[in-house]
């Protein structure tokens, strides 16, 4: 099939998958490659991604010298207790070891009922701070949303709070489930870094991010706002020009 008629037959099926009565019910949600469909309801599993580890830190904050490897991995297994019980979890990476991320978006892949979080810490030159949430696919824009909404309301007023982002990233494009990435606050603002060094608020980091997994498992889409338009792109690929 060439691009424009896979194009118009997956628009069909989009609007297919909008008007049936069981779309996003827990026994219809099989993982799907584009994801140009509503966010799903009643997953099971959630596998939690704790970006970076091993022989890559990720941002490293000056202000506190801590590296966003092991923030994010403290921030994952926080998530994890949080969870327990109401969700069947999986873990990426258990400790500080290196995953490829075509190797972290394959293995989230081909699972039905299932979802994706990736968790990071973010650095930036130019003095910002607050949360941030990436996604792409259709599917998760409801919990993006949630996601978002939820560390927002544990970010300091004054932090701001940075939005969603639609980014074709290889964690939020590649995977067939629904998935998004979380930038809990921006290690390279001072202010922000100390906040993130501070157990109790990853702790309240993490609970936000449960209360969000949580609904979008017991409510989909409801209250999240309209679905954004589907885009046709192909998977990300490392050799990407940055931003793309
Ligand atoms: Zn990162």
């Amino acid at each position: 099939m060439n691009p424009r008629t896979f194009a118009a037959a997956g628009i069909a099926l989009f609007f297919a998958s909008c008007a049936a009565p069981d779309s996003g019910s827990a026994t219809s949600w099989k993982h799907d490659e584009w994801g140009h469909r509503p966010g799903p309801k009643g997953f099971h599993t959630v596998i939690i991604d704790a970006g970076h580890g091993g022989k890559d830190p990720g941002a490293i904050s000056r202000t506190t010298g801590l590296k966003e490897k092991d923030l994010a991995l403290d921030t994952a297994r926080r998530l994890q207790r949080q969870l327990s019980g109401k969700a069947r979890v999986v873990m990426m990476r258990k400790g500080d070891s290196f995953i490829e991320l075509d190797d972290r978006a394959s293995r989230a892949s081909g699972r039905d009922g299932t979802i994706l979080v990736s968790i990071h810490y973010n650095s930036s030159s130019s003095g910002i701070r607050g949360p941030e949430t990436y996604y792409w696919r259709v599917d998760s824009h409801g919990l993006a949303t949630r996601v978002q909404r939820a560390m927002a309301s544990v970010s300091p007023s004054e932090s701001g709070n940075r939005g969603m982002v639609r980014r074709r990233l290889r964690l939020t494009r590649n995977p067939d489930v629904p998935c998004i990435l979380a930038e809990i606050g921006y290690l390279s603002h001072p202010a922000e870094a100390r906040l993130c060094a501070d157990p109790n608020y990853r702790e309240r980091m993490a609970s936000a991010l449960a209360r969000a997994i949580l609904d979008q498992q017991a409510k989909g889409d409801a209250g999240t706002g309209s679905l954004p338009k589907p885009i046709y792109a192909p998977p990300s690929r490392p050799t990407d020009p940055p931003g793309s």
